[in-house]
């Protein structure tokens, strides 16, 4: 789907998936003109695909897109193209219990431009792959290094959008390098673990998020997850977990975490699309490992995880309302 100068998107069309041509000027190329969303689709048992709360996803990219002088799709453009990729590709979404269809929409600024300002016109891409557990051990508790060195977004900048990015540079607290998202990421793995911890980047002792998930914890049945400062991308998973689990009566607080509190929670797990909620067995901070008992302990954790993707799947009836055929 293109748009001009005037903003206006017209209708798109089903190409095979493969490269695309973009202008060596694009402005997402030289610029950085350019948001993600991420969404899975569910086949259900009756065979029909089911989308979660997807206009969030509309909903979001065009937040990002006035931040960044971009026009977007409207709700129903944006849920239109999703649909008719799905169909397009709906032998590929995995039966009932076996993965997902993972669903990209990017938002670039594909017309030419030189000089820092918007670029005169937008392309709207959806494409999709099957997808399975994003961690490599699928659902086992996963493993998180506190980053001591590097904050995933720098205060008032960009990282509560969804804006490319954000991956590409996250800053030091040296100041003595900027490395990616990607680095620190990396840098994690290598040392044995599933994902980065980050910290708040003004006092370092708040914490933030993962590299591309939520977190929360649980403290005596309260469930907490970091209040939205700015610096923490607004996660659709994340408000899903707490308007669901404030429905079963649970105490859910948005707030400033610390991360000995995080150390001293009961069980910590984290949210998004892509890893829907992973328990968290342990964490490492300054050198010291902190590990969250066994499963057996996970009581909330495995229940919120039951009920979301219970609904995801079309398992249950959707009392929430947030699925879509
Ligand atoms: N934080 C970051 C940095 C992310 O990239 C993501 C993935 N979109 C999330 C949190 C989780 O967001 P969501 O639940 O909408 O997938």
């Amino acid at each position: 789907m293109r748009c001009s100068e005037e903003g206006v998107f017209t209708k798109g069309e089903l190409v095979p998936y493969g490269p695309i041509e973009l202008n060596p000027a694009a402005g997402v190329l030289n610029y950085g003109q350019g948001l993600l969303e991420g969404l899975r689709a569910h086949r259900k048992e009756d065979g029909s695909v089911l989308l979660f709360r997807p206009d969030e996803n509309a909903l979001r990219m065009r937040v990002g897109a006035d931040r960044l002088c971009m026009p977007a799709p409207s709700v129903e453009q944006f849920l239109e193209a999703i649909k008719l990729t799905i169909l397009a590709n709906k032998r590929w979404v995995p039966p009932t219990g076996k993965g997902s269809l993972y669903i990209r929409p990017l938002l670039i600024g594909s017309g030419a431009i030189l000089g820092v300002a918007p670029a005169p016109e937008y392309t709207f891409v959806v494409f999709a792959c099957p997808v399975g557990h994003y961690f490599k051990d699928g659902l086992s508790p996963i493993s998180l290094l506190t980053e001591e060195e590097y904050q995933c977004a720098a205060p008032g900048g960009t990282g509560d959008i969804k804006t490319i990015g954000n991956y590409a540079s996250v800053i030091t607290f040296s100041f003595l390098q900027a490395e990616s998202a990607v680095y620190a990421k990396e840098r994690a793995k290598e040392r044995g673990h599933s994902d980065v911890l980050y910290l708040d980047p003004v006092h370092k002792k708040f914490v933030e998020e993962l590299s591309s998930c939520n977190i929360f914890m649980v403290k005596d049945n309260i469930i907490s997850t970091p209040l939205l400062t700015g610096t923490v991308l607004p996660g659709i998973t994340r408000r899903s977990i707490i308007e669901y689990a404030r429905s079963l009566g649970f105490q859910v607080e948005e707030c400033l975490i610390t991360i000995d509190e995080l150390l001293d929670a009961d069980e910590v797990f984290c949210t998004g699309t892509s890893v829907v909620l992973s328990s968290v067995g342990c964490i490492v901070y300054q050198g010291r490992r902190v590990e969250y008992g066994n499963q057996k302990f996970r009581t909330v954790s495995q229940q919120l995880y039951s009920a979301l993707t219970a609904i995801q799947k079309g398992l249950v009836e959707d009392s929430m309302g947030w699925t879509v055929q």
